[in-house]
């Protein structure tokens, strides 16, 4: 059994038909604004743009930060490199800091020791769609006059609960937030991505940079009579036919999160019992975080517990897999970090596995074979 496989809905191929006969086939247009619109109602997004894949929407934004050489940013270290690059390719110097004891995200009690004079923003990774405590980041990113940036890559329809018991989007509480459809995600176009801007003050520069720094937008609204270059900028708006698949898969998003919830369900309740009796740990899900089905993790007791039970898995053909290597010890960065060790981060990177998790994955036999895992397989 694979590990992953994006679902096709069914209407892609139709909506693609529809933009071959417009032949309108680059960005921005009719797909492209349903898909703004859709995410801007539902989740209260003040402005989305198109992007081609999330790591780009993460670039768009280092940009509009207007990070300078020298420049820091604090993010986790246990994430995708992408989170990183974004701001190393603007010169900022990374400030790593751990995961929480309980899950992977960020440690938000570790942040504000971090924050120096030349801290510019503090970048959140919702890790398997669980929300990180945005109260308490929003609270330092105030007091310091920080920018937040949430990597959303993963956390599609999944909310934020403040202590009022009030629900809102990830994505719509930093200034900028960044979603991927990759196929890995729960919605796809194969790749593509979205930019939230969630402050007015980037709305126009976001725009220009999102079309190579022209302002060809502001052109077409006729807000001005020519169009040319104003600012730097790159090529980050997606291709119509991106959208239009996408758009098929908007059109099924409560299906296809209904399914994925099910599935992290069942996985939850099935393994349970097994999880303890083998010191094993399932995920976490806060009391201000809700769950959107992106993943199922099991957190093993040793990398050598792992890699038993990645090897029983695979033995009976199924494919489970770990997930990202500490960034702080990467074999790019190692000598760029300071000498902090991040534990919680390390204990991740050796400890976590996860689960096949997809639309039609079959969650009850991999559940069965689990159960017949025990500590004499994992002795032998
Ligand atoms: C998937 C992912 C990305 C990259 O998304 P792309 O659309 O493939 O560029 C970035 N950050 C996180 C946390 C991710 O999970």
């Amino acid at each position: 059994m694979r590990f992953n496989k994006p679902h096709i809905t069914g209407n892609e191929l139709q909506y693609i038909s529809k933009v071959l006969e417009t032949y309108q086939l680059a960005g921005n247009g009719i797909f492209t604004k349903k898909c703004h619109d859709y995410f801007e109602s539902k989740y209260n997004f003040r402005k989305c743009l198109m992007t081609t894949s999330c790591t780009d929407a993460l670039e768009m934004a280092a940009l509009l930060c207007e990070i300078e050489p020298g420049d820091e940013v604090i993010m986790p270290s246990f994430t995708f490199v992408s989170t990183a690059n974004a701001f190393v390719l603007r010169g900022a110097r990374i400030v790593f800091v751990d995961s929480r004891s309980d899950h992977p995200g960020m440690d938000e009690d570790k942040i504000e020791s971090l924050i120096s004079p030349k801290t510019k923003a503090i970048i959140v990774v919702h890790y398997a769609g669980v929300a990180c405590d945005m109260e308490k980041i929003s609270k330092l990113a105030n007091q310091y006059n920080l920018l937040v940036v949430e990597d959303a890559a993963q956390a599609i329809d999944s909310y934020f609960v403040n202590r009022k018991g009030q629900k809102r989007a990830l994505g719509s509480l930093g200034h900028f937030a960044t979603f991927s459809f990759h196929q890995t995600k729960n919605l796809t176009s194969g790749e593509g991505g979205l930019l939230v801007l969630n402050d007015e003050r980037f709305f126009e520069r976001a725009e220009i940079i999102w079309e190579k720094g022209t302002n060809r937008s502001a052109f077409f609204k006729g807000e001005v009579d020519k169009y040319g270059w104003v600012d730097m900028g790159s090529s980050f708006l997606p291709s119509e036919i991106t959208s239009a698949f996408l758009w098929a898969q908007l059109e099924q998003l409560n299906n296809i999160q209904n399914r994925r919830v099910s599935i992290w369900k069942a996985y939850y309740d099935g393994l349970k019992d097994w999880a303890g009796c083998n010191n094993i740990r399932l995920p976490v899900i806060p009391s201000y975080a809700t769950n959107n089905g992106h993943m199922f993790y099991l957190v093993c007791p040793s990398f050598h517990a792992r890699k038993c039970l990645i090897e029983f898995l695979n033995d009976n053909g199924v494919k489970a897999v770990f997930h990202y290597q500490s960034l702080h010890s990467s074999e790019f960065f190692k000598e760029k970090h300071d000498d902090r060790v991040l534990e919680n981060s390390d204990k991740y990177s050796d400890c976590l596995l996860r689960l096949p998790f997809y639309y039609d994955v079959d969650e009850s036999s991999i559940i069965d074979l689990l159960l017949n895992f025990n500590e004499e397989l994992q002795n032998k």
